[in-house]
């Protein structure tokens, strides 16, 4: 899963930044409104994480922004002012939640997983796929209830998969979703990837479209 992180405290960001690629994220971190609707124009995420006071473009008017042209990307704001005020501003301005700084990074990577769960329109926090259980928040993943050991990297191609049942992920946008501007992109990596998952879940679950890209079909629940 993609994040985008907007935050202009080098410190936190950096905590933020940390804590959430532990919790499995891959994410882009940007310190000011501008420089985060330059890359929201461009690049496809699952999650923005928004801190409220920032340069250039605040917060709230990033958010603004953004629902106006009709994204549907979920966002939690980080505000440091805890006023009421705020919190509602943020909220009417299309944010999804938020958090009050200082916070727990168990809370924030908690919130964030239900964000998911609410976009994808489940309540089950587990993902479940006939006999495949994926656990987000303990990253356990179990076939007919025998655990399966994957990378990190193998987890999270998983994941992107699940959560898009029935829409094919081309190899471009698994790549970004494992690697955001950071990591070094391996030639074949994604292939490789996928060649572990079935070996280790079985040749049927992920379908190769030609040309195309990587499906799990939805027919199953
Ligand atoms: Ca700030």
């Amino acid at each position: 899963m993609r994040l985008l992180l907007v935050e202009d405290d080098s410190l936190l960001g950096d905590g933020i930044r940390a804590g959430l690629r532990q919790s499995g994220y891959t994410v882009d971190w940007l310190k000011d409104g501008r420089a985060a609707q330059l890359a929201l124009e461009s690049e496809p995420y699952d999650l923005m994480v928004l801190d409220l006071g920032l340069p250039r473009v605040s917060g709230l008017d990033l958010l603004k922004w953004l629902r106006e042209r009709g994204a549907e990307l979920p966002v939690l704001i980080l505000t440091a002012r805890d006023t009421v005020q705020d919190r509602v501003n943020g909220l009417d301005c299309g944010a999804d939640d938020y958090l009050v700084k200082p916070f727990d990074l168990d809370e924030l990577a908690a919130r964030l997983r239900a964000l998911l769960r609410r976009r994808s329109g489940r309540a089950e926090p587990l993902l479940r796929h006939g006999e495949l259980v994926l656990d987000p928040a303990s990253h356990e993943v179990k076939m007919a209830d025998r655990k399966v050991d994957l990378s990190s990297r193998e987890y999270a191609i998983l994941l992107v998969l699940l959560e898009n049942r029935g829409r094919i992920q081309s190899r471009e946008q698994l790549e970004h979703s494992l690697y955001g501007w950071d990591g070094e992109v391996e030639s074949n990596a994604v292939e490789v990837h996928i060649h572990h998952l079935r070996r280790k879940l079985g040749s049927e679950l992920i379908r190769t479209v030609r040309g195309v890209g990587y499906v799990i079909e939805k027919d199953r629940q």
